[in-house]
């Protein structure tokens, strides 16, 4: 069967698809990382293999915090894309000094507040074309 790759909203994770592959590789071990620019310093979310500042191909990978605070999010009730079920919950998360936009799963978003404490929670997505498992970040509340 073919594979419609249009129709796949994941990022292809492997070492062969992504210089960033080894970010994927510590969220399925559970770990939040990102990158450090060894040019001059700057730690950027999303993770970066090209420095925006100084134009460094060179980084250092760092894990940030496990822990983080809500920053703003929003509810989606309707529409959910096929494959989820809602609602789904999008959160900006401040971690670290960072903010990271991603999900928060939870069944009661009425319950989610600006401030509010979450932490981190990986979740696991569609294999990729290949089989290979593949791996989204995310936040729960704490
Ligand atoms: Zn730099």
């Amino acid at each position: 069967m073919s594979y419609f790759r249009a129709l796949d909203p994941l990022p292809l994770q492997s070492a062969e698809h992504s210089k960033l592959h080894e970010f994927y590789a510590r969220l399925a071990e559970g770990r939040l990382t990102t990158t450090r620019c060894r040019g001059c310093g700057r730690l950027d979310w999303p993770p970066r293999a090209f420095c925006p500042e100084c134009a460094s191909d060179a980084f250092d990978w760092v894990d940030l915090p496990s822990d983080g605070t809500v920053h703003g999010f929003t509810v989606q009730e309707t529409g959910v894309p096929a494959g989820f079920t809602g609602p789904l919950v999008f959160a900006i998360v401040k971690v670290g000094g960072l903010r990271i936009f991603a999900p928060i799963l939870t069944r009661e978003p009425a319950a989610l507040a600006v401030g509010g404490r979450v932490r981190f929670a990986p979740v696991r997505v569609a294999d990729d074309p290949k089989g290979a498992p593949r791996h989204l970040v995310a936040f729960e509340p704490a």
